[in-house]
């Protein structure tokens, strides 16, 4: 051992570390293919920059991933030539985690044993530790001099020291652990196993993996040997190319099993979740390329954080330009992870330049015609995983609407859905309209905390009774999204809190308007009684058994008002909602106020204060002073 200083892992890392020591996990072999990744992604970053400085001496064929072992030191290594790593770098590459996903991890972990712990977190490098008791990485970063050699015997820290090295690049050794009652490690150091699991997990790597592997091949036979000469056979050890190279995207679709597809996702975006859909397709013509799209079952914990890096990876001619490019992907589909790989772009143009690239565009519209086509077929031919995908995502597509103004709406309206009163799974506007009686002329909403609660508002009775679907708003947004759209497919969208609901008979409305007028100091006294808190006190035909509702008048609703006063900086300018309590004419409790107003008019305020407490309470509002209202229900009950 020399005397390069011991440092210590950070401390989220080093309990990782220790979970793969020490986890009888049953994919172990996934190590190599997390090395081979990292190997890959290596010449991939030094290929780039060889084609960037324009340094044609490099061609695709100048790289290699190779791996050998030594059985009796037990000894497994991987090289690569491609960019290096320095000191600084394998300290800090090494030495932490850099997956923000390691926390959620530790929540996890716990409860689930047999999660794909890697294949979810990408913890990479450190998967090496499940096989190795011991690694050396020595390695040297392309365009210096100087090699380092990382050492780590596990969670006891590393050594980083300087190292001779001829060649740019990376190599990887790893002690293969001793067989232990569980694991035979030594399948680790056989190379027919070692091609197997490059086969398995590595075979679209573009570039190749070589190995030294024992075969037997007969011996040439002497001359003047009989024609019918048995050879003898010898075996030999020939380096062979392990992998086929040839990207899945690159493959024709029906050469590619459901399989690899999984295998692949996987492998890219760290997501054990099967995805509910894979788009794989190419085109030729104004914008030729490859693309490889999938729609994740769920949303990443970070996606509707600022945090989430949307986009699909970029390919030039097979090398990867850019990971997370946002132009290809609209934002209302943001959610679908893939790449591109594109023969039309130069590769010698900046990140900047390839920003506006029109190429890119004409890619990103196609796609997204490809992406909203897989989507409408999946809700027409697998409504339980469209329910699934659209749990996760729904919001997001609500939102994209919302902030293209509606302009997206021929895009995204038909791709919406809301749990129906009259329904047990969620409505699509399509099915609502074709439900809708001939007479009804709008389509009906309602907002809420869930279907359950809406069904219990005073406002949906008289609709449920006649029959009328009513469709739930149980999202911040949706309201607002509402309020947006306004119609569609010419029917207008109306809420059940709407003044104008015309559910009414003529008759109805006359005895209404007659009520009202004679009636008028009755509604006068509450409305003063209230105050501020309301804009007005009317009578109603919309409620049947319930005493009294509220409603809204203008254009900020109850609803929005909530939303509006949770937005930073909503609190200290709020928007405030026009309230109307609306009183039900035939409803005991009218004639009684009206008896109150001969009898004992101070009461008929108490009274005013109740009912629109009550009526804040069956909305699902906090009422303004419980105590107060408390002490009025308990003098009553007096
Ligand atoms: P991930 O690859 O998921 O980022 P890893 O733990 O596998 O996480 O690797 C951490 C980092 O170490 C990589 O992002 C890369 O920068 C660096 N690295 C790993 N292996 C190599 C290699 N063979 N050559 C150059 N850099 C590497």
């Amino acid at each position: 051992m020399s005397d390069a200083a011991k440092k210590e892992f950070q401390a989220e890392s080093k309990r990782m570390l220790d979970l793969m020591i020490h986890s009888i996990y049953t994919h172990k072999e996934i190590f190599l293919r997390e090395l081979i990744s990292n190997a890959s992604d290596a010449i991939d970053k030094r290929y780039y920059q060889a084609l960037q400085a324009g340094d044609s001496g490099m061609s695709r064929d100048s790289f290699e991933i190779a791996l050998s072992v030594e059985k009796e030191a037990r000894l497994f290594t991987i090289s690569d030539n491609g960019c290096g790593m320095n000191a600084q770098e394998l300290e800090s590459n090494l030495g932490t985690i850099a997956r923000s996903g390691s926390l959620q991890f530790k929540a996890e972990v716990g409860s689930a044993e047999e999660i794909d712990v890697i294949g979810q977190f990408g913890v990479g490098f450190y998967a090496a530790f499940m096989v190795a008791d011991e690694i050396t990485v020595e390695s040297r970063k392309m365009g210096e001099e100087q090699a380092w050699r990382w050492h780590s015997e596990g969670v006891e820290g590393f050594t980083v020291e300087p190292c001779e090295k001829a060649e740019t690049g990376t190599t990887i050794t790893l002690r293969i652990k001793a067989n232990s009652e569980q694991e035979q490690y030594d399948d680790y150091l056989e190379s027919y196993r070692i091609r197997e699991l490059v086969k398995r997990y590595s075979d679209y790597i573009r570039y190749p993996i070589r190995m030294e592997v024992e075969t037997s091949r007969p011996k040439p036979l002497p001359e003047g040997s009989p024609e019918d000469a048995q050879p003898e056979w010898e075996s030999v050890t020939e380096r062979q190319t392990l992998n086929s190279m040839s990207p899945l995207w690159r493959k024709n679709k029906s050469e590619v099993s459901e399989e690899e597809y999984f295998q692949f996702y996987q492998d890219s975006f760290h997501d054990y979740e099967k995805p509910l859909r894979v788009m794989h397709s190419s085109a030729e013509g104004t914008a030729t390329y490859q693309a490889l799209l999938f729609l994740p079952r769920k949303a990443p914990f970070n996606y509707y954080s600022k945090d989430f890096e949307k986009g699909l990876t970029l390919y030039a001619s097979g090398v990867m330009i850019m990971e997370h490019c946002k132009d290809l992907l609209p934002d209302c589909f943001s959610f679908v992870r893939g790449l591109v790989d594109s023969q039309d772009l130069s590769l010698n143009i900046s990140r900047e330049m390839l920003q506006h690239d029109r190429q890119l565009k004409l890619i990103a519209k196609h796609l997204e015609k490809k992406i909203k086509a897989e989507l409408k077929d999946l809700l027409e031919s697998d409504r339980e995983s469209y329910n699934a995908f659209y749990e996760a995502f729904g919001p997001q597509l609500k939102y994209a609407l919302y902030a293209s103004y509606g302009m997206q709406r021929e895009l995204l309206a038909e791709l919406l859905q809301f749990p129906s009163t009259t329904q047990e799974g969620p409505a699509t506007f399509a099915e609502y309209i074709a439900r809708m009686p001939e007479e009804q002329k709008y389509i009906y909403y309602a907002c809420g905390e869930s279907a359950a609660q809406i069904k219990r508002l005073p406002q949906c009775e008289r609709l449920t009774e006649q029959g009328v679907e009513i469709l739930c708003l149980t999202q911040d947004v949706d309201e607002f999204l509402f309020k947006l759209l306004q119609q569609v497919e010419e029917k207008e969208l109306r809420s059940i809190s709407d003044a104008e609901l015309e559910l009414e008979s003529t008759e109805e409305k006359e005895r209404i308007e007659a009520e009202t007028k004679s009636h008028q100091s009755l509604l006068d006294a509450m409305k003063s009684a209230l105050g501020e808190k309301i804009a007005e006190v009317a009578l109603t035909a919309r409620l049947k058994s319930h005493p009294v509702c509220l409603t809204t008048t203008g254009g900020v609703t109850l609803e929005m008002e909530r939303v509006l006063a949770m937005q930073p900086g909503g609190a200290e300018t709020p928007m405030k909602a026009q309230r109307v309590l609306e009183i039900n004419a035939s409803h005991p409790i009218y004639a009684k106020l009206l008896a109150l107003q001969e009898s004992a008019p101070a009461q008929v305020a108490e009274y005013a204060q109740l009912l629109y407490n009550q009526a804040l309470l069956i909305e699902g509002y906090p009422v303004e002073d419980p105590v107060a209202f408390s002490n009025a229900v308990c003098k009553l009950m007096v």
